[in-house]
C-alpha cells in the first residue's frame, strides 16, 4: 500500500471577467496527486461546486477552487 510521502501540487489560475470584459477576479484551483500511485488527495470541506466568496470542492473532493482578489481591487 502506498504511503503518499511524495507529492506534486497541481494549480491553475483563471481570471474572472463581467461582461464587458474586466477583471472582476481571480479563481485557483489545485489539485495535489501523490507521484508513486497517482492518486489524487481528498480535500477535507462540505462546500462543493463554484462559490465565488469562499472556497468549495469539485464533486469529487480532488480539487479546491479557492475565489482570490487582488491589492488593488480590496478584500470584497
Ligand atoms: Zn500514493
Amino acid at each position: 500500500m502506498c504511503s503518499h510521502k511524495k507529492t506534486e501540487l497541481l494549480s491553475k489560475v483563471t481570471s474572472l471577467t463581467d461582461d464587458k470584459g474586466r477583471v472582476t477576479g481571480w479563481q485557483l484551483d489545485i489539485k495535489l496527486q501523490c507521484v508513486d500511485c497517482k492518486s489524487f488527495f481528498l480535500f477535507k470541506t462540505d462546500k462543493v461546486g463554484v462559490l465565488f466568496d469562499q472556497p468549495a470542492a469539485s464533486a469529487d473532493k480532488e480539487e479546491l477552487r479557492i475565489p482570490l482578489t487582488a491589492p488593488s481591487f480590496g478584500a470584497n
